[in-house]
C-alpha cells in the first residue's frame, strides 16, 4: 500500500473529505426523492449500513421541495445530484444540502455554472465536478462532436482519457476563475482500466480530492469485480478520497461492498464480525457451505463487535487459519473442534456445530464487552490435532 496522496480537504456537512481524512464511503438512493417517506427510509437504511454520505437525485422541483424534510431526518450529510437544470442546484443549495454534484457540461452556459458556484461559495458547500465516459462527447456542436468521435475511433482508451482530462480542466478553469476551490473531482468509465488511468493522471496534475467510481457496472454479480478491480488498484496506490460503488441493485449492496473493500485495505476499522472460511475441497467431511452460510447470517444479526471467526473444513489448513481468529472451528469426520483464542473448548458432532460455535462467539463477545478479554490476542497458538482414522483404518493427510 502506498501512502495516501495528500489532497486539499473539503467539508461535507460534518464529514471531512480529502486531506488526511479517512476515505469517505458514499452511495445514492434508488427511489424518487419526492416520495419523502420512502426516501427518508432509504437514506436511514443506507446510513445504518455504513454510508458516510448519501446522494439523492433532484431532477424536478418536487424533488428539491422534498429536501428540507429529508435533510431534517437524515443522520448523514446529503448530496444533491443535479443534471441539466441549474435552478435545481440553486433550490437544493437553498434547502441546505451539504454538497452538489454537477456536470458543468450539462448546463446550458457558463453564467448558470457561475451562479451555482456563487451560491455554493456563499454557503461553504463543495461541488463535485464530474466527467463520465458516457457523456464526454460533445452533444450540441455537431462539428465538434464529429471531430471527437473521429479521434476516439483511432485509439479509444488513450484518446478518451485525454478528452476526459481536457473537458475536466476546461470546467476547472471556470471554478478557478471564480476563485472557488471546494471542488471534488470524478472521472468515471465502465472500463476499470480507463478508471485507473484517468484517476492516476488526474492525481498527478491536481490536488483536488477524488471521488472514485466505476459507472454503470451492472448488477453485483458482474459489477463487483469490475468495480473492486479499479477502486482497489487506485486506493492501494494512495489515490482516492471518497468511493461510490454503483450497482443495478439495492444500494445497500454498494455500501456493504464498499465497507468491505475499505476494511480489507486497512482504510477503515472493522466494526462488525469478520468471517474466514475455507473454500472446501476433496478432503471435506462435513457440510461446510451450509455451516458457513448459517454462521455468517447469525454473526451479522447477533454480534456487533469485530470478532474474527474461522470456519475450516479440516486439519490441513485449519489450525493455521484458526490461530488468527478469536473463535474457530475446524471440522472433520462428522465432528467439529472449537477453539477460543487458542484454547480448545469443545468437540461436538456435526449436528451441533452451528449452535456450539455461536454459543462460544456470544460468550466471548460478552467477555470482550465486559472488558475481560481482548479481540485478536496475538499470542494464540493452535497445535494441529491428530487426524482421525478413516473407516478402513488409514489416516488422512497428516499435518507436519
Ligand atoms: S481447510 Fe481442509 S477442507 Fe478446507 S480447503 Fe483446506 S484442505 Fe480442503
Amino acid at each position: 500500500m502506498s501512502p495516501r496522496n495528500k489532497t486539499r480537504q473539503v467539508t461535507v456537512g460534518n464529514v471531512p473529505l480529502g486531506g488526511d481524512a479517512p476515505v469517505v464511503l458514499q452511495t445514492m438512493t434508488s427511489g424518487y426523492t419526492h416520495e419523502v417517506d420512502k426516501c427518508i427510509a432509504e437514506v436511514q437504511k443506507l446510513a445504518a449500513a455504513g454510508s458516510d454520505l448519501v446522494r439523492v437525485a433532484v431532477p424536478e422541483k418536487k424533488d428539491t421541495d422534498a429536501l428540507p424534510h429529508i435533510l431534517a431526518a437524515s443522520p448523514v450529510p446529503i448530496v444533491a445530484d443535479v443534471h441539466f437544470h441549474f435552478q435545481r442546484a440553486l433550490d437544493a443549495i437553498e434547502a441546505g444540502v451539504h454538497k452538489i454534484r454537477l456536470n458543468p457540461g450539462n448546463l446550458q452556459d457558463r453564467k448558470q455554472v457561475l451562479r451555482v458556484i456563487a451560491a455554493c461559495k456563499e454557503r461553504g458547500i463543495p461541488i463535485r465536478v464530474g466527467v463520465n465516459e458516457g457523456g464526454i462527447v460533445e452533444r450540441r456542436d455537431k462539428q465538434q462532436r464529429a471531430g471527437e468521435k473521429a479521434t476516439l475511433a483511432q485509439d479509444y482508451n488513450a484518446n478518451l482519457i485525454r478528452l476526459m482530462l481536457d473537458k475536466l480542466e476546461e470546467y476547472l478553469r471556470i471554478f478557478d476563475e471564480a476563485d472557488y476551490h471546494d471542488v471534488v473531482i470524478s472521472a468515471k468509465s465502465i472500463d476499470p482500466r480507463i478508471v485507473i488511468d484517468a484517476y492516476t493522471a488526474i492525481s498527478e496534475r491536481h490536488d483536488y480530492p477524488l471521488h472514485l467510481g466505476v459507472t454503470h457496472a451492472g448488477p453485483p454479480e458482474t459489477g463487483r469485480i469490475r468495480s473492486i478491480a479499479a477502486l482497489a488498484a487506485l486506493l492501494a496506490n494512495g489515490v482516492g478520497d471518497t468511493i461510490r460503488i454503483s450497482y443495478a441493485a439495492d444500494p445497500v449492496f454498494e455500501v456493504e461492498d464498499g465497507k468491505e473493500l475499505l476494511c480489507s485495505l486497512g482504510l477503515r476499522s472493522r466494526t462488525e464480525p469478520e468471517l474466514i472460511a475455507c473454500p472446501s475441497c476433496g478432503r471435506i467431511e462435513v457440510d461446510l457451505f451450509t455451516l458457513v452460510s448459517a454462521v455468517r447470517k447469525k454473526l451479522a444479526a447477533e454480534i456487533d463487535i469485530p470478532l474474527k471467526v474461522a470456519v475450516m473444513g479440516c486439519v490441513v489448513n485449519g489450525p493455521g487459519e484458526c490461530e488468527g481468529a478469536d473463535v474457530a472451528i475446524f471440522a472433520g469426520r462428522g465432528k467439529g473442534i472449537i477453539y477460543v483464542q487458542g484454547e480448545k473448548k469443545q468437540t461436538v458432532d456435526e449436528s451441533q456445530m452451528l449452535e456450539a460455535l455461536l454459543h462460544e462467539c456470544r460468550a466471548f463477545a460478552a467477555r470482550v464487552e465486559r472488558g475481560e478479554a481482548k479481540l485478536m490476542n496475538a499470542s494464540v497458538e493452535i497445535a494441529p490435532p491428530d487426524p482421525l482414522p478413516r473407516g478402513d483404518g488409514s489416516l488422512p493427510l497428516r499435518v507436519v
